[in-house]
């Protein structure tokens, strides 16, 4: 039995106090993600700060024309919220291939962005993981590593980033609001995850006792040419091996703007301005999906296990690119039910 304290947080700045008075202290939110991991004793909080009922829960029209997400708001209202599936249809697709709807309902915006990795040997404690033990070493890059890195890995890890949501917002250009004892910032979301290098237990850009308030989104919401797939080993409850987020604006039948963004291939949602400058002002066609394909994957890199996924990223990319470009989004993995 390992003991821990539990608090309520009263209010942003009460939460903030909290966690700085108290190193080894964690927020908690929805519990889906940081609960298993102190059962398997991966994460072992002296103090949970509950931020579960601070008033972040709004999904809020900005001056801009974009939307403001408290941090709070669970996976599933945001996935069915009026706005988000009008406006942003391909953040609920994304939303909605991920987990089942009973997670959904608890797993909250912010959680779902600092969820961590699905590596098995990260949850296995018997085994050395430079994540959770830091200069222990990496199990992953010599042994079973089926699900891992294809991009951006290094020597100390090749973990994969698992969140379905977080490819949707990086392709959608989203901003991440955080405060911490030093006040408010926003960062961009393409730079709030982290590439592992020597420091992969250091998942994100937040800094030690910041919290996550609020994701932006910009007005652009790419509702009309949009798609996301998910490629998984079962159809549900699973998470994706590749999965690719693509949004177009599309003009006389050339590509005006293109954004591209994959899950389940690097230590963060992956999005590569080269793949998308590939595609800008060329005829929407599968001449012009294969070349952003080979621009995005230039580097990729497999292990003993995971070669295949460059060549399912690479497939997937040419169809997810196609179903955007046609308007025939991949159908939503889950009907409403109330
Ligand atoms: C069986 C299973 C299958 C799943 N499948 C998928 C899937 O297919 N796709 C997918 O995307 N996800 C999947 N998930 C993950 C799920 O989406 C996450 O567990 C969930 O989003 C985490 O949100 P939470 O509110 O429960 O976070 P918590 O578990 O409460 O917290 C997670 C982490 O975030 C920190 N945290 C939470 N909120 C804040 C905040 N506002 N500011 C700062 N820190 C914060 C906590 O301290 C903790 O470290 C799955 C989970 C399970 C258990
Ligand atoms: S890939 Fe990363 S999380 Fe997995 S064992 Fe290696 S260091 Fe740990």
């Amino acid at each position: 039995m390992i003991n821990f304290q539990y608090a309520r947080a009263a209010d942003v700045a009460d939460a903030v106090r909290q966690i700085a008075a108290d190193p080894k202290a964690k927020f908690i939110a929805g519990g889906t993600n940081l609960i298993d991991l102190m059962k398997e004793d991966v994460e072992r909080p002296t103090l949970l700060i509950d931020i579960s009922r601070l008033p972040l829960k709004t999904v809020e029209e900005t001056a801009g024309g974009g939307l403001r997400i408290g941090a709070l708001v669970p996976n599933f209202d945001l996935a069915y919220h009026p706005l988000i599936e009008k406006r942003y249809p391909l953040l609920a697709s994304a939303i909605l291939a991920g987990a089942s709807q009973q997670l959904r309902n608890m797993a909250s915006t912010g959680g779902n962005l600092l969820q961590r990795t699905r590596c098995a040997y990260f949850y296995d404690t018997a085994t050395p993981c430079n994540k959770r033990e830091p200069g222990s070493g990496c199990s992953a890059i010599k042994g079973l590593n089926r699900i891992h890195a294809i991009l951006g890995a290094s020597d100390a890890c090749i973990a994969t980033h698992p969140s379905d949501m977080c490819v949707a917002l990086v392709a959608l250009d989203a901003k991440v609001h955080v405060t911490g004892p030093a006040g408010a910032r926003a960062i961009a979301f393409a730079d709030f995850h982290r590439l592992p290098g020597d420091t992969p237990q250091i998942d994100t850009s937040l800094r030690p006792n910041e919290i996550v308030t609020a994701v932006e989104l910009p007005a652009k919401g790419f509702a009309k040419n949009y798609s996301y797939l998910k490629i998984r080993d079962r159809l549900s409850y699973a998470f994706a091996l590749v999965s690719i987020a693509a949004a177009l604006e599309i003009e006389g039948g050339k590509i005006k703007e293109a954004r591209l963004a994959l899950g389940g291939v690097a230590h963060k949602p992956w999005r590569d301005p080269a793949a998308e400058a590939a595609l800008r002002g060329q005829a929407a066609n599968e001449a012009a999906f294969t070349r952003a394909a080979d621009a995005l994957l230039r580097d990729a890199k497999g292990y003993e296990h995971n070669t295949f996924k460059i060549e399912l990223a690479r497939r997937g990319i040419v169809r997810t690119l196609t179903q955007a470009a046609r308007g025939t989004p991949q159908s939503q993995s889950s009907k409403k039910i109330a």
